[in-house]
């Protein structure tokens, strides 16, 4: 594969072939040209009935291969013309952009067109690939709705909707948007649903917006990513920031850094700076633009860290990340789970490291609940280590 804009490493494949899934020739062609030789699993379970135009829900992660698992069977029912027949919402402009570079891909022999329409990125543009009628459009929630209001974009051929890392959706706030665009929509539309995980509001979303839902599971067992070596650094408050110091001297390779506010992103990434460190940092404060651009710069190793938010950071594509250090410990168990499979893909090994204070390990105590163990207890030199069975620090009241 040749696109620089579709990240590309080895995933686990079956042992089918594109050949057994009832796909023509000319969209084989296209799946021969961009390298994959044989199905993942979500490809070989979703690829059959999503041709035969069946509603599917399905529980799939990043880095499953579910991109391809859906556009795919887009490319190969719909042909060029006929105005907008297939619309994908996609939480974050990153997802969008990597599925608007597959639909160019595999829709290559139907000549499929596509249009992006992510924030961050002025309107004219957008006009400009609307009026050049697209197939596909891959959306951010809050765009597509701005371009639907003022009526620069008509949905009602939709026949075809993607819904993309749905709990991702939710996470983010998007849900209200995400029923807003459904009820523009034709309901005589086929829907195919994505999810990492199925909170309860996905499930319902799903039981209201889909028809006799085939629903369909391929989440490894256990969760969490094999290869991984997990290490927690126990420290005070105002040991954090050396101990991270610390880790990004201890270990040399490609290695992404989590935060999980903007402020602290750029912060931490202006420190790094100063220390001469190759740095890059993305998180939603920054411009569609300066985001790719970081991204595409730490995929080249040009910059050996990137510092993200959750936000930003959730669809990192990037094969060869050695090391996660979580700058701050994620707010909930799957967040953890999601940086962490940002390492060690298929038969790479990686280490995760997160810094904690006393004050989070509850959060330490469920994701080893998760992982059904539990995390290394490590120090790096320079940085005196928290005695966990020590009390947290007790206010003394000074004497007046
Ligand atoms: P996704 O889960 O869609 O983000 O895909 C993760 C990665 O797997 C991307 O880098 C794809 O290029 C790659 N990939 C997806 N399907 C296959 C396949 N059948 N064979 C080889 N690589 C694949």
């Amino acid at each position: 594969m040749n696109d620089a804009r579709v990240p590309h490493h080895p995933v686990p494949t079956t042992v089918e072939t594109f050949d057994d899934l009832g796909l023509s020739a000319p969209i084989r062609q296209s799946i021969r040209e961009v390298g994959f030789e044989h199905p993942t699993p979500i490809q070989s379970a979703v690829i059959p009935p999503a041709l035969r135009g069946q509603d599917i829900i399905a529980l799939a992660q990043t880095g499953s291969g579910k991109t391809a698992a859906f556009v795919i069977p887009l490319a190969e029912k719909l042909q060029h013309g006929g105005g907008l027949r297939a619309l994908i919402i996609s939480p974050t402009r990153e997802i969008a952009l990597q599925t608007q570079a597959f639909i160019e891909l595999f829709g290559k022999n139907h000549d499929l067109k596509a249009a992006c329409l992510i924030g961050g990125v002025k309107m004219q543009g957008q006009m400009r690939a609307i009026k050049e009628q697209p197939d596909i459009v891959v959306a951010t929630p809050g765009r597509l709705l701005d371009h639907i209001k003022r009526k620069t974009i008509r949905v009602d051929k939709v026949e075809e909707l993607v819904l993309d890392e749905a709990d991702h959706m939710l996470d983010l706030g998007f849900l209200p948007q995400v029923r807003q665009i459904l009820g523009k929509i034709p309901k005589t539309r086929r829907t195919m649903m994505f999810s990492a995980t199925m909170p309860p509001a996905i499930e319902e979303l799903a039981r209201t917006m889909l028809r006799d839902p085939l629903r369909i599971d391929i989440t490894p067992v256990g969760r969490a990513a094999v290869g991984i070596t997990h290490r927690l650094y126990v420290v005070a408050p105002e040991n954090k920031r050396p101990a991270l110091l610390a880790l990004l001297h201890q270990e040399l390779g490609s290695t992404l850094v989590f935060a999980r506010r903007r402020v602290d992103a750029e912060w931490l990434y202006h420190i790094l700076q100063r220390q001469g460190h190759p740095v890059a940092r993305i998180h939603s404060d920054r411009s569609q633009g300066k985001r790719v651009q970081a991204l595409a710069n730490f995929r080249e190793g040009s910059h050996r860290i990137l510092v993200a938010t959750d936000i930003a950071g959730r669809g990192i594509d990037v094969p060869g990340i050695e090391h996660i250090i979580n700058f701050d410990i994620p707010e909930n168990v799957e967040d953890y789970i999601h940086r962490a499979g940002r390492t060690a893909r298929v038969d790479r090994e990686g280490i995760v490291s997160t810094i904690v204070t006393w004050q989070d390990l509850m959060m330490v105590r469920q994701i080893e609940a998760t992982l059904g163990q539990p995390i290394a207890r490590c120090t790096v030199p320079g940085v005196e280590p928290w005695v966990e069975r020590q009390k947290p620090p007790t206010r003394t009241r000074s004497r007046v």
